[in-house]
Formats: structure tokens, sequence, C-alpha cells
């Protein structure tokens, strides 16, 4: 999954995004390219695909590349869909460090794109291709970072761990990172992760204006309501229907807002993005990131839907059944709630907040799918250090901000397991050309190159000065 934000930017000047079509590509830069070419070229969608193969086509590149046999593993419980974890052994100053992509990609038909999604195809400065951005660029770019530094015989100062896995598009088969915790976690045991998953570089106007760390998500569960009634006859109807009761109930629940909570991400977050915005949006984002208890602002950015998603819990009907016949009063009456909590909120409190608006005993609540505990990250000073280190150095005038994803990610599993997880794609994306789990899927081709920089220095930053 590939979150967006959706953040307007006011720039004065469009500063040009400099690339070049013929730009000449460096021996690092071709084998990123073929690399990526190889497993664009893979299909690992869980209708037709297999990322076993993908596993073993890179397992064999690092094998190649001289990584001893022990220290590169393809697992998994089934046959169709197994991961690849791979360590580079360091000094042990340090604990550790994951790596984190997934293989995985969402279907793709040929009829809906305009050429071939398992292909790579380079056209007028993009790659184009099912996962291009979500996220085999992320998978290309570790492998191929992990091998440069084993060429260059480097020794960290703590173990490198990269687990490319499955299942992060397609959960009801199984979830990789789930797994591999499950059943192996010694294999990726980590002080902390970077997922190339999440927090993606922004680019507007082709100037690089945001340098997202993704730290915190909110976290689905799935709420079932139901109302049932004994039924009867349609021609001797009576008030107390179990259609009216649970249409009664949703009503509360539309009106209801779960309160804002303001935390110390959401803070830095619009107290950052209140440079790019304007009026009394930017006059808002300032007062909460100042006073979390401003209700007036915060009112007026939940008219927003995705500051206030940003904000709060939301929980919202999306399915509706009951009744058994035309001409029968119904038995029972269904909607499915989605909800999309808070970190730090339990699935108790939803329910109890949930079973309160109702207030009526007669809808029953009940968990249909239920949630990982999921804290947030803390805002550990030395990743955040090294991550703006390496964005100066890198991407100047791009601004570090800390963001809470409104959707899902895999953090959730390691983040639930006590691994902090910090999202650093190194892709920049023009969010006004995202293309994630679309037709066409594409990046730039300089995005892709930059990515390959930039992760490399954030790999050897996380890896030394210890
Ligand atoms: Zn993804």
């Amino acid at each position: 999954m590939k979150k967006y934000h959706i953040c307007i930017f006011f720039f004065a000047s469009l500063i040009a995004y400099e690339y070049s079509f013929a730009q000449k590509v460096s021996a690092n830069e071709e084998l990123g390219r073929s690399i990526f070419k190889e497993l664009i070229e893979i299909n690992t969608t869980s209708s037709a695909g297999n990322t076993t193969v993908a596993a073993k086509a890179m397992a064999k590149r690092f094998l190649d590349a001289g990584f001893p046999e022990k220290d590169v593993t393809v697992i998994g419980p089934r046959e169709r869909n197994q991961n690849v974890v791979v360590r580079i052994h360091g000094s042990g100053k340090a604990k550790p460090v994951l790596f984190l992509s997934h293989l995985d990609v969402v279907e793709a038909r040929r009829e809906d794109w305009s050429m071939d999604p398992f292909q790579l195809n380079e056209r007028e400065g993009y790659f184009y291709g099912r996962g291009t951005c979500d996220i085999k660029d992320g998978d290309a770019i570790l492998v191929t970072d992990f091998i440069r530094l084993k060429k260059e015989n480097f020794v960290p100062d703590r173990d490198l761990i990269l687990a490319l896995t499955a299942g992060e598009e397609n959960s009801d088969d199984y979830n990789g990172v789930e797994w591999l915790l499950k059943t192996h976690r010694e294999l990726i045991d980590a002080a902390y992760c970077i997922n190339m998953d999440a927090g993606d570089p922004q680019l507007k106007n082709g100037k690089r204006t945001t340098r997202s760390v993704q730290v915190s998500e909110k976290t689905y569960l799935d709420i079932t309501l139901e109302v049932k009634n004994p039924g009867g006859h349609s021609s001797e109807p009576s008030k107390d229907n179990a259609i009216y009761r649970l249409a009664d109930g949703l009503i509360k629940l539309r009106e209801y807002n779960f309160p804002a909570q303001i935390n110390e991400v959401a803070r830095i977050y619009f107290g950052k993005m209140a440079e790019f915005e304007g009026g009394q949006t930017a006059a808002d984002m300032k007062a909460v990131s100042q006073n979390p208890n401003d209700i007036d602002a915060i009112a007026r950015l939940s008219v927003s839907p995705y500051y206030n998603a940003l904000i709060r819990t939301t929980c919202v009907a999306t399915m509706l059944s009951g009744g058994h016949a035309a001409n029968a009063l119904p038995q029972s009456a269904k909607a499915n709630i989605n909800c999309r909590v808070m970190p730090g909120t339990s699935q108790q409190e939803v329910l109890n907040a949930i079973s309160d608006v109702l207030g009526d005993k007669q809808i029953e609540v009940t968990v249909a799918s239920a949630m990982h505990n999921n804290p947030a990250s803390p805002l550990n000073p030395e990743v955040m250090q090294k991550i703006e280190n390496v964005t100066n150095k890198l991407w100047p005038g791009a601004i570090v901000i800390p963001t809470m994803d409104v959707g899902a990610s895999d953090g959730i599993y390691l983040r639930s397991e006590g691994i902090p997880t910090y999202g650093v794609s190194g892709v920049c994306l023009d969010m006004d050309d995202n293309r994630a789990h679309g037709k066409d899927e594409r990046i730039l081709v300089k995005s892709y190159y930059d990515g390959l920089e930039y992760e490399y220095n954030l790999i050897k930053a996380i890896a030394s000065g210890h």
C-alpha cells in the first residue's frame, strides 16, 4: 500500500527538476536498473504471480555478489509466496537495523494498461510497469545498495538486515512480515526498521519539497452492527423493525466525532505544513501545533477529510444488508463499520465509544476483523538526525516531516511487536501523479537513480559513527 498526503503547496518559484533523458548512467545505476527490470518482469500478483521466483532471483544476485549462503535465506510457509532475508554482518557496536520492502504487487490487467504492465518500459524520463512505485523500486534500491556495500567491503557498526516480503497487498493469503516475526524472529529482529513502503519524499512542480518520515499509522478495524427481530408478515408491520432500528443507530454514528488527538507527530506535522499553506488554514495549523486544545482551529481543519483523519479515529458505514424477502418483516439488519484507529487507542475503547453513541442494547456490536496493537514509533533523535543529515547533504531544501499514515502498511506488525518502524522511501513522487495500484504505474527515472543514492547514504549513516 502506498499512501499519499494531500498537501497543497504554494511555491513562488518553480525550479526545474533537472534531468536529462540521455543522462549517462554509472555502472552502479546500470546494476540498479537491471535488478529493477528483473523484478518488474517477474509477476508477483496474488492471482497469477509468485513472489518465490522474485525472492530466488534476488538471492541469486546476492550469492553471485559474494554473500555467503548462510546469510541469504529464501523462506516462507507456502511454495508460491516466499520471502528473502539477507544479512551483512557488522562489528556489533550497535543492534541490527532492518530494511524492509515487499515483493508482491497489486493486480494489473494488460487490457487496462496502454502497455504490458510486466515489462519495464522506459519512456520520456519515466519507468513504467506494475510495481515501479509500489514497491519494486524500493526492493531494487535495497538490493543494489546492499550489493554495493558488499563490493566495497564495507563493515557496518551493526548488522544490516534486508527483508523483501510477500503478502503486503493481499493479506488474506498471509503476510510475510507477520509470519517472519512469529516463526523466525531472530532473522529480522532489530533495534528498528526502515520501511521503503511509506514516507514518500514529494515533488511539486519538479522540485523536492518534503522528506516525509512515516512514524505511525492508523490501524484498521471492522465492526459489525446487527439488529435481530422475530419478523413476521409485512402486511401487519409494527414500529419495531430491524432495518429502522439499525438505520436510527447509523444516523447517530454519522453525527458522532471521536475526540481530537493532536499527538506529537501531528503537532510537528501541522507546524511544518503551515509553511506551505496560506490564509486561515495556515493560521489553524500553526494554532494547533502550539495549542493542541484549540477547539475552533481543530473544527475548521476537520472539514478536510484528510486533516480530520489525521486528527481523530474515524468510523464509517461501508456495507449494509438486511431482510430476507420483499413481503416479510426483516429478521436481521447488518452494517459493516470500518474504523481507522489512532495509535495508542485500543479496540475496546472504540467498541465502548460506538456502543455509547448507539445507546441501544438491541444493536449488537461485534468485531468483524480484529485490530493490531499499534503504538507510534518514538521520534528517535538518532534516526531523525541521520535522516536530516542525509537529506540536507543530497536534497538541500527538502523539509523533513514526521507523518502518520491514515491507511496501513507492514509497519503495524513490527510496531506491535516492539520494533519501531520509520517509513523512509527514497523515491520522490509527484503527488499530482501518484499511480500506485493504478493504470500505467510509473516513476521518474531520475527519482529512481536518486533513490539509489539516497538510501545508500542513509544505510551508511545508520551503520556508522557508533
Ligand atoms: Zn506497498
